[in-house]
């Protein structure tokens, strides 16, 4: 009877794997031709200031409509695009798209708001990041300064020389280099001061354990550690006040995380930088009001 139950549960497991296997394919094959469909569209989440209470930028964040699963999240996805070079047309047009809304609302915006877009270690690999950032640039005329490209610590265990070399012009241009995810696990800190970076955005993981004080020591210390190297640091996952309160004690007051907003599209973006400039008591132009 063991050894029935046995087959049967390698059945299980077989038959499971066999329907990943096969929506992986799927969403291989339907990947190719979802830029092409407009199938996706970038979510923003905001950037918060707390000690100054408004908005400092806001993160483009990738969706993928698929027609008949429905929405794939990113961590889904995204592995799929990297494998299959298709990450390069992506990282392009969200490139592209965020840099054009960045720039409409900025036209709107008396204090300026920037973009960031997160990039995959493997779009350095295609050895045109800097083709890329400098059109979708000028094809939107945003500003430089007003993009940053969030990149994670696994940049480091690939060859960083290259990294440096390619990230070098972007940084001359003026666009901001920040380290995603830092202290995930990857790090090196050995290479961090290699990298010209500007900011560092520690892991939500530290967020989501905030209360084991061994977590709480982590965060001062990479608080510390962006003081010292002179880099700007936000907190990302932040979901409640108590989090907030620490981050305001521990000298960091940029955070981002769904007490604040969950990435939103487009149109509701420009609602909530409305009410958020209208509680903070600043203004917007008249062509938002209305
Ligand atoms: P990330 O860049 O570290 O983005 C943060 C993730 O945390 C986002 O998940 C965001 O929705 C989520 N998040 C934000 N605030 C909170 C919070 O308070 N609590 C919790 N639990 N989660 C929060 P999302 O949108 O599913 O993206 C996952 C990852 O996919 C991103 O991690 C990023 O690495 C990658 N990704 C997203 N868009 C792109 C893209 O356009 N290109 C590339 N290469 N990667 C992307
Ligand atoms: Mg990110
Ligand atoms: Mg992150
Ligand atoms: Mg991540």
């Amino acid at each position: 009877q063991a050894k029935r139950r046995g087959k049967n549960q390698y059945c299980l497991y077989d038959e499971q794997m066999e329907r990943q296997l096969i929506r992986r394919m799927e969403l291989e094959k339907d990947l190719r031709i979802a830029l092409m469909r407009d199938q996706f569209i970038i979510h923003y989440q905001p950037k918060w200031d707390a000690s100054e209470n408004r908005a400092i930028g806001v993160e483009a964040l990738l969706r993928w409509n698929h027609p008949i699963l429905g929405r794939i999240a990113p961590d889904e996805f995204i592995p799929i695009a990297e494998e299959t070079g298709l990450i390069v047309p992506i990282t392009r047009w969200v490139l592209g798209q965020a840099c054009r809304d960045c720039f409409e609302w900025n036209e709107n915006l008396e204090e300026p708001l920037s973009v960031s877009v997160n990039m995959s270690v493997s779009v350095f690999d295609s050895k045109n990041l800097e083709d890329m950032v400098t059109s979708a640039l000028l094809h939107s005329g945003l500003e430089a300064a007003l993009l940053e490209l969030e990149i994670t610590e696994t940049i480091v265990m690939h060859n960083v020389e290259d990294v440096v070399a390619q990230l070098k012009p972007i940084r001359e241009m003026g666009v901001i280099i920040s380290m995603d995810d830092f202290g995930a696990g990857y790090s090196s800190l050995g290479s961090i001061d290699l990298i010209p970076f500007q900011t560092l955005k520690i892991d939500k993981l530290y967020m989501q354990q905030s209360d084991m004080p061994s977590k709480r020591a982590i965060i001062h210390t990479i608080i510390m550690l962006a003081k010292q190297l002179n880099l700007d640091v936000i907190a990302e996952g932040v979901e409640t006040e108590q989090q907030i309160a620490f981050l305001q004690s521990a000298g960091c007051s940029w955070m981002q995380g769904f007490y604040f907003s969950k990435p939103m599209a487009r149109a509701d973006l420009d609602l909530w930088l409305q009410q958020s400039m209208l509680v903070s008591g600043r203004h917007t132009s008249q062509s938002l009001i209305g």
